[in-house]
């Protein structure tokens, strides 16, 4: 008997995991729930506009919703048009594949202040999340993005870039707009702890050094000879190609540049200050590379305060949550009886695209071996009865064909050498997606 699946989030781990249960149990059907008209999770709202090469895994994704046992069912948010519980009366498995779509808080004095923008918020403004699109961040005179992984890169990168540095990019044309007006003189970027530590990687570090109209500075005294013994060896040598990075932004003088981009290492963001809005950011001196926090302040005015600190997944349907991890409460997956969960939201908001294949690949073994022992005399109705449901509430789902809709009409209107000029709201996004 070949069972109904329904999986809830097209990023990358609902793409995977819907491939690996094609391949590992013959005849299954695969219904793709999106909360946006536009699949593909994080590769579409999260990669940087400039990173076009990392976003080409689209191209296999589209294989899978080619496929004839796999339907994809857009603008469906579960929770919303549709229960958790439903999908469970509907179908033999359900996938959970949400992400994790909140941004982490500092946990400090005056960080809800408008003008503070968590990397989700701020990622998802310059890539098009409709959720995002009136976000309007004020960038003016000095920008300080808090947090040292890849992301806190992009942003910084995505701030100090030119328009012509961009203009090969998707990056929506209200972003464009606002940044090319912007009248940023300084980027702040702070990390908790030392250079050695950061979690950031060597080639998105050394792109930094490739900005046109950015002078890095950075502190040579806080580069060490060696990473510190206390880190791993696989850590070590990450940290050494970074030291050696930084090591070569110290040594360069290129004060023609007229944005100074700034690495602070060793500070931790201590309270927000200001009125109406954001004025300012106070930093607490950290010691040795570790978090422990010394009596030493720093502050730096700004009108706009970015935190790049790391992303929390949300509960889900009833289902047991971690809320330490702020993960889908699992067991190497499997969450409940015919409930799994696979991605960010199963194993938190760590790894590159690649990372959720291999996390597909074991919950699909996990679900292959329990489906050969659950199956036998069950009868589920399968996607035709959600499909009745949505149809009742008027919900206007976005299948396969709508989305290559969305899609054409997103690369037609785009200006010459760009990939596609993303559409930002969801009534357009409707409205293009119509026959
Ligand atoms: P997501 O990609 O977040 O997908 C989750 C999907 O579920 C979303 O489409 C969401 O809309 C949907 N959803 C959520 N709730 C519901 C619901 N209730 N009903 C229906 N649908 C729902 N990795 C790289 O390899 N290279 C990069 O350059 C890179 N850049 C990144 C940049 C940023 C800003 C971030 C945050 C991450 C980046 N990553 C990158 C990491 C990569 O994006 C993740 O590993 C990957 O997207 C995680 O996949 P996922 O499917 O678990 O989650
Ligand atoms: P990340 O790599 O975990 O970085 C989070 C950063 O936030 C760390 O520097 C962390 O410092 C800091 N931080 C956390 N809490 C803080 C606090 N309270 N105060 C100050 N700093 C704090 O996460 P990410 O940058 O969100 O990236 C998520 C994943 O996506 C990563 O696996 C990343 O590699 C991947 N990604 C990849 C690419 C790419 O390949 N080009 C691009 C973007 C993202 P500590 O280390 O001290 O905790």
């Amino acid at each position: 008997m070949s069972p109904a699946v329904a999986i809830v989030g097209s990023g990358p781990a609902g793409f995977y995991i819907t491939d690996a249960l094609l391949r590992s149990l013959p005849g299954v059907r695969a219904d793709i729930y999106e909360r946006l008209p536009t699949p593909f999770g994080l590769v579409r709202g999260g990669v940087a506009p400039d990173h076009q090469g990392t976003k080409s895994v689209v191209r296999q994704f589209e294989r899978t919703l080619a496929h004839p046992g796999v339907r994809f069912r857009g603008n469906v948010e579960v929770g919303r048009d549709v229960t958790h519980d439903e999908l469970k009366q509907a179908y033999d498995i359900v996938v959970v594949c949400i992400g994790a779509p909140s941004d982490r808080k500092l946990g400090i004095a005056g960080e809800e202040l408008p003008g503070v923008y968590g990397s989700g918020a701020f990622v998802g403004w310059y890539n098009g999340i409709p959720d995002f699109r009136d976000l309007e961040p004020l960038l003016d005179a000095t920008t300080v993005v808090i947090g040292n992984g890849n992301v806190a890169l992009d942003i910084v990168r995505i701030l100090a870039k030119s328009p012509a540095e961009l203009a090969a990019s998707d990056l929506c044309q209200h972003a464009r707009a606002r940044l090319g007006a912007s009248l940023l003189s300084d980027v702040y970027l702070i990390g908790r702890r030392g250079p050695a530590e950061a979690s950031f990687t060597a080639p998105e570090l050394r792109e930094l050094g490739d900005l046109q109209r950015a002078r890095i500075i950075v502190d040579a005294n806080q580069l060490a000879d060696e990473p510190p013994n206390r880190l791993s060896a696989e850590q070590r040598a990450g940290a050494a190609k970074n030291l050696d990075i930084l090591r070569g932004f110290a040594s360069r003088c290129d004060s023609s540049r007229p944005l100074r981009l700034h690495l602070l290492f060793n500070y931790a963001p201590a309270a927000v200050w200001g009125d109406d809005r954001v004025r300012g950011v106070s930093l607490q001196r950290t010691h040795n590379g570790r978090r422990v926090a010394t009596a030493e302040l720093m502050r730096i005015e700004t009108d706009a305060l970015i935190t790049a600190i790391g992303y929390r997944s949300a509960p889900f349907g009833g289902l047991p949550f971690d809320s330490a991890r702020a993960i889908v409460a699992n067991d190497g997956g499997r969450v409940e009886a015919g409930v799994y969960a696979c991605g960010w939201c199963r194993r938190g908001p760590q790894g590159v695209i690649p990372a959720n294949r291999s996390d597909a690949l074991a919950v699909a073994r996990l679900i292959a071996a329990d489906v050969t022992h659950s199956l036998h005399g069950r009868d589920k109705p399968g996607g035709m009865y959600i499909d009745r449901l949505l149809a009742q509430r008027r919900v206007e789902t976005i299948d396969f064909s709508a989305w290559q809709r969305i899609d054409s009409a997103e690369r037609s209107r785009a200006a010459l050498g760009r990939p596609r000029e993303k559409l930002t709201r969801i009534a357009e996004l409707l409205a293009a997606a119509r026959p």
